[in-house]
């Protein structure tokens, strides 16, 4: 007799493991690891998958008991190995097998049983809508046409088409808002949409457009290193992991590029993650015109239809490269050989909701378990990473770690000045340090461009009453709410509520708490920043880029655009311009709060405050002049800043990691955030102190630290009020298995818990 572990998906029951059903003889050859399948639960049918096949029945399972498989829904969407890597996610990230197994499947595929009137049960699944096959190129005759100075959009698309066709929803993916633009240029005969297949030449024995993104000449000597480093990893394929810890334009793309070349002539495929902000079409050309049409695209952007319809290009082994979001992880890439992880520090790889897995691990845990490499990339490696490669080892894999400080093209790194604002501050004085005056004034003369980051994370322009100190907060949510000069409005980030006041110094508007008039903002926005560029350059252009002006669709290629087209133009914007902004004429950065960051509670506080300095000092300098960066900081000897400005990453490694080992926190422990939420806050506190009760109870035993219960830092968000307990745990514990087991039959009735193992966001 054949036994079928099978993974239910039932909503109300969180299971951590899968159920023993038989599978009768008629079915024989049709069940298969990866088949959804239809069996009976309780009283009722259910969904569920098969993770594992057996002739022996598991221990303790009677076998007269065992129920049968009823009938098979869909073939085989997964092998063995991703059902065994569905269910450690599932124990490692302390979540449901069921939401570990849809992470394998073909996209816009859950089937639901639901019941009918007359008590009988019908099968339905989403209706993933039509998909289109319509194709983009340029047009014949339309050669001529050249954008004007100002079209950064339209200059864009070209780019992007200049390498051949491309289908039209990855370009509507990876150039939001790109619509009108396409619109323009075909009415005016410059490009066309197509319906159908086009041909790609892939002319023999060469790779596809290879005259277009041309292969380096010679590689740079952290290049060749770098590359058999990697090609050793594969020769052994036993899942070992390469650190490319490269600056900015050091030519990392150019290393995954020969990397997946050599995989893919071993007969290997490839998967490469990127975040998704990246994720442009100059990017995706890059691998497009090496690889041409064995490149799967995975991105959020695409409808339901149209990732289905990439999934199914690598299922059937026409695509043997993909890149994407997180996600691109769980494509069933056939041979895997190898994975790259660009940009690997970001916090992005972490998923915020269930299963809450962190990208590098699971790549990590997937690369052994099909015997391929796993490559890292990144100019500001995460803590994790740099740890593991300096013991070479973690959790019995090997890593290591190559350096390439050098950029490819030879242009040289920005210089780094710091400006100390303490005691700068008087009544009237502006952001600006005179430096960083000088800087503006000097780089909009010579019609250079300049880039001004406000430091926003864990700060906000608050309204503080200068007599009582009170700081308005959202009746909802435990936030301060944030002032909006423009349109004299106080917001609520956490919920959106809006409050319509009197701009200070109105004397109408007055503080809630002790109705004094001295309300007023004693921060740096956006907002206030853009202003005092105005004053300082009336004739330059100035572009402002935070949540507020770009939450309209394409309204962050628009702003991009104007910047682009302006001679001397500024650009003032939030950490959201600190990323893969690429414009060589910006000669100068600068940083006009560089630590309020570093304030905050999280221990993750100066790395993320480290990274952040560190990349928005590659935006200065990337053409052929030479740039500059100029950070304004009250806490300039603090590692994270002082080491940014002298270039010195290992000194800010160095003493992070050694304020984490004395802490006891990541990477040297484990840590997991459990966080009980709900509108009744003694509910919420019940189960809070439940939990606490249990884990304190299982610490000794588990080598745990228990820290907590207590209030979040957001204690309150959308009406929901937050308590949450932290645990931290040995490296390598079963962590997430436990804590699953230990709330058990905790929350619900209005609260829910959230188990987030090996956490980023604890606030
Ligand atoms: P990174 O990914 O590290 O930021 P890229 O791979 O994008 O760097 O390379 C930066 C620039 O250097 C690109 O324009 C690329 O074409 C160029 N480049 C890469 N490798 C070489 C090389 N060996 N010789 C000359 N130019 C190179
Ligand atoms: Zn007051
Ligand atoms: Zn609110």
């Amino acid at each position: 007799m054949t036994i079928a572990s099978v993974v239910l998906d039932i909503k109300t029951r969180s299971l951590l493991s899968a159920y023993s059903y038989s599978v009768p003889c008629e079915l024989a050859g049709e069940v298969e690891v990866g088949a959804t399948v239809l069996v009976p639960f309780g009283n009722r049918p259910a969904v569920g998958y098969v993770v594992g096949l057996s002739s022996m029945l598991a221990e303790g399972i009677d076998e007269t008991k065992l129920r049968a498989i009823e009938k098979v829904l869909a073939p085989s969407a997964f092998d063995e190995t991703a059902a065994e890597l569905a269910l450690w996610i599932a124990r490692e990230y302390a979540c449901p097998a069921v939401a570990a197994v849809r992470l394998f499947l073909p996209p816009g595929s859950l089937p639901k049983a639901r019941r009918l009137a007359d008590g009988s049960w019908e099968l339905t699944s989403k209706h993933l809508g039509k998909l289109e096959n319509r194709w983009v190129r340029r047009a014949p005759g339309g050669e001529a046409f050249t954008p004007r100075a100002d079209a950064y959009r339209q200059r864009e698309l070209l780019e992007a088409l200049s390498r051949g066709p491309l289908p039209l929803s990855e370009l509507k993916a990876t150039l939001p808002g790109v619509a009108p633009t396409l619109r323009v240029l075909e009415k005016r005969g410059v490009v066309e949409v197509f319906e159908g297949e086009p041909e790609l030449v892939r002319p023999e024995g060469t790779t596809l457009g290879s005259a277009e993104a041309p292969v380096p000449d010679r590689l740079t000597r952290g290049q060749e290193a770098a590359l058999a480093m990697i090609s050793r990893a594969l020769g052994r394929g036993d899942g070992t992991v390469v650190l490319v810890d490269g600056v900015t334009g050091s030519g990392k793309t150019e290393v995954y590029l020969e990397t997946i070349e050599a995989a893919l002539s071993l007969g290997r495929g490839a998967i490469v993650l990127v975040p998704e902000i990246s994720l442009t079409p100059q990017t995706l050309g890059r691998f497009r015109s090496r690889f041409g049409d064995e490149v799967a695209l995975m991105h959020s952007r695409l409808t339901p239809a149209e990732r289905r319809q990439q999934w199914m290009a690598v299922c059937s082994g026409k695509a043997r490269v993909v890149v994407g979001a997180r996600s691109a992880l769980f494509c069933p890439v056939a041979d895997l050989g190898l994975v790259v992880i660009d940009e690997e520090h970001e916090f992005t790889y972490k998923q915020e909701q269930a299963p809450r897995y962190h990208a590098r691990e699971v790549a990590a845990k997937l690369v052994r378990l099909r015997g391929a490499s796993l490559v890292l990339g990144s100019a500001t490696p995460s803590l994790e990473s740099l740890k593991r490669c300096r013991e070479g080892e973690f959790l019995g894999a090997r890593w290591e770690r190559v350096r390439m400080p050098e950029r490819a093209t030879g242009a040289l790194l920005p210089e780094v000045s710091l400006v100390d604002l303490r005691g700068t501050h008087t009544e009237g004085s502006t952001v600006f340090s005179p430096e960083l005056a000088d800087a503006l004034r000097e780089t909009h003369a010579r019609g250079e461009k300049s880039v001004l980051l406000i430091n926003r994370r864990g700060f906000s322009p608050f309204l503080i009453c200068e007599d009582c100190g009170c700081v308005p907060e959202c009746p909802h949510c435990s936030s301060s709410l944030t002032y909006h000069a423009r349109r004299h409005e106080l917001v609520c980030h956490s919920c959106g509520s809006i409050w319509p006041i009197k701009p200070w110094p109105d004397p109408t508007s007055l503080c809630p708490h002790c109705g004094s008039r001295y309300l007023r903002a004693p921060g740096v926005g956006t907002e206030r920043v853009e202003g005092e560029v105005r004053q300082l350059l009336p004739d330059a252009e100035v572009i402002r880029m935070d949540a507020d002006t770009t939450s309209g669709a394409g309204a962050h290629q628009r702003l991009l655009e104007r910047f682009d087209a302006s001679r001397g133009a500024v650009l003032v914007g939030t950490q959201m311009i600190a990323k893969g902004l690429d414009f060589p004429e910006v000669t100068l950065v600068g940083v006009v709060n560089a630590d309020t960051s570093l304030k905050l509670p999280d221990f993750r506080s100066a790395e993320r405050t480290f990274d952040l300095l560190e990349q928005v000092t590659g935006r200065a300098g990337r053409g052929s002049k030479p740039g500059r960066v100029i950070i304004q900081s009250y806490w300039s000897t603090h590692p994270a800043v002082a080491c940014v400005a002298r270039k010195d990453r290992d000194a800010f490694v160095e003493s992070e990691l050694a304020l984490r080992r004395e802490a006891g926190y990541p990477p040297f422990v484990r840590l997991a955030n459990i966080t009980a939420s709900g509108v009744d806050e003694a509910r919420v506190k019940a189960t809070i102190s439940e939990l606490g009760a249990r884990l304190r109870d299982a610490a000794p035993r588990a080598g745990w630290q228990v820290v907590g219960p207590a209030e979040c830092l957001r204690a309150k968000v959308r009406d929901r009020f937050r308590h949450h307990v932290i645990v931290k745990a040995p490296l390598g514990a079963e962590l997430g298995e436990r804590l699953f087991s230990l709330a058990r039959g905790l929350g619900g009735s209005g609260v829910s818990l959230a188990i987030d193992v090996d956490a980023y966001e604890v606030l």
